[in-house]
């Protein structure tokens, strides 16, 4: 019989599985604060009970297939499974730490972590190279959360060091609901990863019932969109999800979700040379976008071998962007990190399974 993954279950769950209940809190520790290699490890439980864990289950869900570090600091991160399957994550430091003349932090270090909750995707995204390597199967809430807990502690990163979770990886989180979920739940939990959920991104193509499903769900996680055209016969042939779910229907699902009154639903909007960088579309996205508390990522299309779209001119996406702020739409324009190191969706991967070095 194969071992069962430990770290797949809540909190909650293991509780009910291993008693006495707060014997699930000590083992949480051991896996996410203290790093521990074993069960053998874990001094404070009987020996009985980390003979029985040692027959029963596991905690390495994952090990570093591959490591590179971009120029600007972030690094991407190819991880392969116990099936030997493989996903990517990366860490973008966003704020270097500061201290003071007498050793004072004065500017806490800042990290976003980009994690993956599929191998492949259904969705079949035109300009995505996840999507045109089809679908796999969905990550396991342990491998989902051992992405940030691997990244972590490679990294020395602290428990009280800010992070930021975006599910912008590989994969369409919401069609792995209920996993993502459970990720979540171990993410937050202050015994775990303690990140709150509204520092967890979830990024999603535009599956509108699904979208209504993760509002009932109230998770308190923010919520990305995946808009990159504004009508729809341009986003029928970028996303073939569009023909499923249209743009009225991802707006009108985005309207009905509970978000923090401080917070805003955010709005990817892949910019793509002569598609979608005009004016026109600005103007319609303002439009599409009114009563809604959004802000918008404009991003620019990184090109792959194979993709027959191209980066739009600095100048296009600029000027979009501006046209977004003077009609009262924030609007940010997503540095191209990890440019060097292939960040976007899918890349490492693809360059070192077909052995294609760049
Ligand atoms: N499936 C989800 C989350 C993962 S994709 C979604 O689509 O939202 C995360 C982001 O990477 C998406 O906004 C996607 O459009 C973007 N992306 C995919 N291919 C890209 C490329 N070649 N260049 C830049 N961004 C890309
Ligand atoms: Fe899937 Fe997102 Fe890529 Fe589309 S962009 S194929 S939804 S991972």
């Amino acid at each position: 019989m194969s071992k069962l993954c430990i770290t797949d279950y809540t909190k909650e769950e293991l509780g009910n599985i291993i008693r006495p209940s707060f014997r699930a809190k000590q083992i949480y520790e051991w896996i996410y604060k203290k790093h521990v290699k074993s069960f053998e490890d874990m001094k404070n439980l009987p020996k009985d009970l980390r003979t029985e864990l040692e027959t029963k289950y596991h905690f390495q869900p994952l090990k570093i297939s591959t490591v590179e570090e971009s120029i600007d600091g972030s690094k991407k991160y190819l991880f392969s499974m116990l099936d030997g399957k493989t996903v990517e994550s990366v860490l973008l430091p966003m704020k270097k730490e500061k201290i003071g003349k007498s050793g004072e932090v004065i500017t806490q270090a800042k990290y976003t972590v980009c994690i993956s909750s599929q191998v492949g995707c259904k969705i079949g995204c035109a300009f995505c190279l996840t999507g045109k390597s089809g679908f796999l199967r969905n990550l396991t809430p342990a491998e989902i959360t051992a992405q940030v807990a691997i990244i972590k502690r490679e990294n020395g990163i602290r428990e009280n060091r800010r992070v930021n979770i975006v599910f912008m990886g590989m994969g369409e989180p919401l069609d792995n609901l209920e996993n993502v979920k459970k990720a979540v739940n171990i993410f937050s939990d202050p015994d775990a990863l303690a990140i709150s959920p509204r520092r967890q991104t979830i990024s999603t193509s535009g599956l509108s019932s699904q979208i209504k499903k993760l509002g009932e769900m109230n998770l308190g996680v923010l919520l990305a969109i995946s808009l990159h055209a504004v009508d729809d016969e341009l986003r029928d042939k970028l996303m073939p999800i569009n023909k499923a779910y249209n743009i009225k229907s991802v707006i009108d699902a985005v309207k009905a979700f509970p978000i923090d009154a401080r917070k805003k639903v955010m709005f990817e909007y892949l910019v793509m040379k002569d598609l979608n960088d005009d004016i026109k579309s600005a103007k319609k996205l303002v439009s599409l976008l009114n009563g809604i508390k959004a802000k918008v990522n404009l991003i620019f299309f990184n090109p792959h071998s194979g993709s027959e779209f191209k980066r739009p001119e600095v100048k296009k996406v600029v000027d979009f962007q501006s046209y977004l702020i003077n009609h009262g739409v924030l609007c940010t324009i997503r540095e191209s990190k990890g440019l060097d190191i292939s960040a976007a969706c899918g890349q490492l991967k693809d360059r070192k399974e077909n052995n294609e070095h760049s």
